[in-house]
């Protein structure tokens, strides 16, 4: 059963029906000043509908959304976990969200000092002492890293080395990143343990070689137990290595990059450090680095003098800008009272909660669902269709969708690409048992109708405003306009 679409604003629209009416309102004072060319001669096409209408209309929009303030969202490698609403106030408050990026260092400098703490707090985090809090996302810094480790090569007269290992389970913004940044990848294999195939990257390490990127825990939710040794390899070839820290929730407050042998990182705070993940942003993909590739950091930079914070252009060996002004500020301002607020001890329990929760449902799954590396795992694992479940023809597509009919958000599904019909499964720290079995009990069900009533699963979802859309076509055709033809 579908049910019936949404009336559009325009839909309801009336002739002359309106909102609040502005008494005060002057339309030729408005206008003074203005280009007259710039000037509209008609008013512009909007639904005139009443106050209540309006109100209602995005109210059941707002419902028809699925997020993490509703239903459980196991999105696995993305971490979308809920967000103390109390950053959303600091990052509303005026003093903050009213600044500007023009303004006088002078009058900036409670912005400055909490950025410049900020990156005290993310250096101690990681071990790695030097950080920019630029990109706008984690791909935007896997880039900006990449550059740093160039301009780098290039200054220790090492500008041939330019293959950079990526392993076969990682996430295509890796390969991407180091192809814009104009280095060759070459795929290292995962062992049968699910790890890195260290004699493959062995075989793999030359003259060539700039560096190796590793995610860790990596993306089936591993930890790369020989990472020591790795690093260590890599090293020794003359390369350095970078670590996609997507995956940090898992490990914060336990384990350092900087101890294990990384030399340059970045952070989603938008997955481990409370910025609310999902709708494209905004973002900040912070990176660390060694002491040594730090000269290299992007401009400006917070440097403290006697007098007071100042952003600084001076940095010879800088590799320049790489966005516009001073990164998502409101962004870092939540990760700065995440860090804060919850302190060492506090990052740690977030840690060990996302940890312990991914293993209760691995193990409350695996007797009905497939999980192909089936021992303790760090913060998600990954599970796939049994046997029999897929001779029925049923997909992890159409387990997906039922799940959708159940109240619950899909796991990642198809990735990583090492595993078959992978469901990637990530329940975070914020989730309580209950919820965790619930799901778990969702996931049986989805199990039975699969033995019972394949059919279900292959149309499902039954319950939305939408079925099934046909999703190649809807990237590349999309109909963005309220009255598609
Ligand atoms: C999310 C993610 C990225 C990319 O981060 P964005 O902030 O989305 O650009 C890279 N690697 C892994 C493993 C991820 O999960």
């Amino acid at each position: 059963m579908n049910l019936a679409p949404e009336p559009l604003l325009f839909e309801i629209s009336r002739p002359g029906r309106r909102c609040a009416r502005w008494t005060g309102a002057d339309p030729e004072r408005a206008r003074a000043g203005l280009p007259e060319a710039e000037l509209r001669a008609d008013p512009p096409a909007l639904p005139e509908v009443a106050e209540l209408d309006l109100v209602r209309h995005f109210t059941r929009l707002s419902q028809k959304n699925f997020g993490i303030t509703t239903n459980f969202y196991p999105l696995g490698s993305c971490t979308m976990k809920y967000n103390p609403v109390v950053h959303e106030a600091l990052a509303a408050e005026p003093a903050f969200a009213g600044l500007h990026p023009l303004q006088d260092d002078g009058e900036v400098q409670g912005a400055l000092a909490l950025l410049h703490r900020l990156q005290q707090d993310l250096a101690a985090c990681t071990g790695l002492p030097e950080v920019s809090l630029h990109p706008a996302a984690g791909a935007h810094g896997e880039l900006t890293a990449l550059l740093v480790l160039r301009a780098w090569l290039d200054d220790q007269g090492e500008s041939g080395r330019r293959t950079i290992l990526i392993p076969d389970s990682a996430h295509g913004t890796n390969p991407a990143s180091c192809t814009l940044a104009g280095f060759q990848v070459v795929t290292i294999q995962s062992s049968a343990r699910g790890l890195l195939d260290v004699e493959d990257l062995r075989d793999h390490l030359g003259p060539d070689t700039a560096g190796l990127m590793i995610t860790n825990p990596n993306t089936l939710g591993l930890f790369e137990e020989r990472i020591r040794e790795i690093c260590d390899a890599v090293h020794e070839a003359g390369g350095r290595v970078y670590m996609d820290g997507a995956n940090f929730n898992a490990i914060v407050g336990i384990t350092r990059p900087g101890d294990f042998g990384i030399d340059m990182m970045h952070l989603n705070l938008h997955k481990t450090f409370s910025t609310p993940h999902g709708g494209g942003g905004p973002g900040a993909g912070p990176i660390c680095v060694s002491g040594e590739l730090g000269p290299y950091l992007p401009v400006p930079r917070i440097v403290e003098e006697e007098e007071g914070f100042r952003l600084s252009e001076e940095a010879p060996k800088s590799i320049g800008r790489l966005r516009g002004w001073h990164g998502n500020f409101l962004v870092l301002l939540r990760a700065y009272a995440y860090v804060r607020r919850l302190g060492a001890e506090g990052l740690r329990r977030v840690a060990e909660h996302a940890v312990l929760n991914a293993n209760y449902l691995r193990v409350r799954m695996r007797d009905t669902w497939r999980v192909p590396f089936d021992r303790t795992c760090m913060h998600e694992f990954v599970a796939r269709p049994r046997k029999e479940m897929l001779e029925r023809g049923v997909r992890t597509l159409d387990v997906a969708k039922r799940l959708i009919d159940l109240g619950f958000h899909p796991p990642t599904v198809y990735f990583p690409l090492v595993v078959p019909e992978a469901l990637m499964i990530e329940p975070t720290e914020t989730e309580a048992r209950e919820t965790l079995d619930a799901f778990a009990e969702a996931m049986e069900r989805i199990a039975r109708e699969a033995e019972e009533n394949p059919a279900l699963l292959k149309e499902a979802p039954h319950t939305t405003p939408v079925g099934r859309v046909d999703e190649a076509r809807a990237v590349k055709d999309p109909h963005l306009c309220f009255r598609c033809s």
